[in-house]
């Protein structure tokens, strides 16, 4: 293969501000929470998904040790030949429960979950409708069926509502969105989309990654926000964020999981979860339901910090969970607002195009339970100084 086209796409990421290259992150070197540490420093992590700071509990490290020691490591084959273990089904029931659902199948990632369920969800004559900003996995998802696809602007229901009215005599339609946006933070309208589905007979189908653990009264997800019945949509999620874990799920009717069991390429053809990631995952559901206080400090914490950076003039869009986004617009100036808070000791990455659309670069931060009230407002206090440097507030 001919290196200089790779040198010649990665000149014009450089020259774009689009260039992306890997960091190391380690743990704080006096371990405390809601930091890490970057080249031996200690920074304040604004940028993990680990919501409630479930990912070092004592109880989830305890599970996966244990586990360990029972099964070693590796699961040794696909779940439909010989890599379903116990521990695979008890989550398989742990979620179900959770979500208050029939079923649920397990999946090694929800990258995987999505491009694997949606591809067997919508037939060939078949119709996806995704939100603009669903994530990349949803979109390839689509991408990959034989179905029509089409994108509604985001979170716009006339523009969804046109398109359901326009659909030709197709089999099955289906309307994808994320339940909390990954890059924006705010929440998809999941209550009108089910009714407006149903006007056009269209499914809907949800991603929780970022909802599970975080909304709800009880940290449900968005049907529980809604206070919707959970099979009003197919829920699907992650157990890599508040979860702290690793791996995905769907959850939705007995039918609908064995249909997906036998269906999903995803599901059939890859190795299957290690089992100290499901016993890793069943503790963390334990957690999430007799320890409420995670959450409720995490919704402390978020509140105080949006708070902050709207008296401080900051555009946060119209984030409504722990996710909050800081626009800046143009790409070299969100990474030079992300270098000089790493200088300052807070570590909150750029987030460019085409992760989110051009000229929307932002700084995804993000809210944990396990950040200190100080540190959050170090973060708010260096925010601001910076940002009004930088000519963005
Ligand atoms: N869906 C959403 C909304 C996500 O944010 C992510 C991860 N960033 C995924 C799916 C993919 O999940 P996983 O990391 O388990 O592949």
């Amino acid at each position: 293969m001919d290196d200089s086209a790779f040198q010649e796409t990665i000149r014009q990421l450089k020259a774009e501000g689009l260039f992306r290259s890997l960091r190391t992150v380690e743990p704080d070197p006096q371990g405390r929470p809601g930091r890490v540490a970057i080249q031996g420093r200690s920074v304040i992590l604004m940028a993990s998904n680990n919501y409630l700071g479930l990912a070092d509990h004592p109880r989830v490290k305890a599970a996966v040790i244990s586990a360990v020691h029972r099964y070693g490591f590796g699961s040794g084959a696909s779940r439909l030949i010989s890599g379903n273990s116990t521990l695979h089904r008890s989550l398989e029931e742990r979620i179900s429960k959770f979500k208050r659902t029939e079923d649920a199948v397990v999946f090694s990632t929800g990258y995987m979950a999505n491009t694997g369920i949606l591809p067997c969800l919508a037939p060939s004559n078949g119709l996806l409708l995704a939100d603009r900003l669903c994530h990349a996995s949803l979109i390839d998802g689509c991408r990959l069926s034989r179905a029509r696809f089409k994108i509604f602007d985001h979170s716009n229901l006339d523009r969804l509502e046109r398109l359901l009215s326009m659909k030709p005599d197709v089999q099955r339609a289906l309307i994808v969105t994320d339940g909390v946006f990954s890059m924006d933070g705010d929440i998809a309208p999941l209550d009108r989309l089910v009714a407006l589905g149903r006007r056009h007979g269209a499914a809907v189908f949800v991603d929780d990654a970022h909802a599970t653990g975080v909304i709800g009264a009880e940290g449900r997800g968005t049907i529980e926000h809604f206070r919707m019945d959970p099979h009003d949509a197919i829920q699907m999620g992650t157990l890599g964020k508040a979860l702290g874990c690793f791996g995905a799920y769907v959850a939705g009717s007995r039918n609908l999981i064995n249909y997906i069991v036998n269906k999903a390429k995803t599901f059939i053809y890859t190795t299957a979860l290690p089992p100290s990631s499901a016993a890793a995952a069943l503790a963390a559901f334990d957690i999430l339901e007799e320890e409420p206080e995670h959450r409720q400090r995490l919704w402390r914490n978020r509140n105080r910090y949006v708070e902050g950076l709207k008296s401080l003039g900051f555009d946060t869009l119209n984030s409504e969970s722990p996710i909050v986004p800081i626009m800046v617009g143009d790409n070299s100036t969100a990474v030079r607002l992300s270098e000089r808070l790493l200088d300052s000791g807070i570590f909150a990455p750029a987030i460019r195009p085409p992760t989110v659309p051009k000229g929307t670069a932002r700084l995804r931060t993000t809210v944990m339970a396990t950040h200190s009230t100080d540190d959050l407002d170090y973060v708010l206090e260096t925010l601001g100084k910076v940002a009004r440097s930088l000519g963005i507030i």
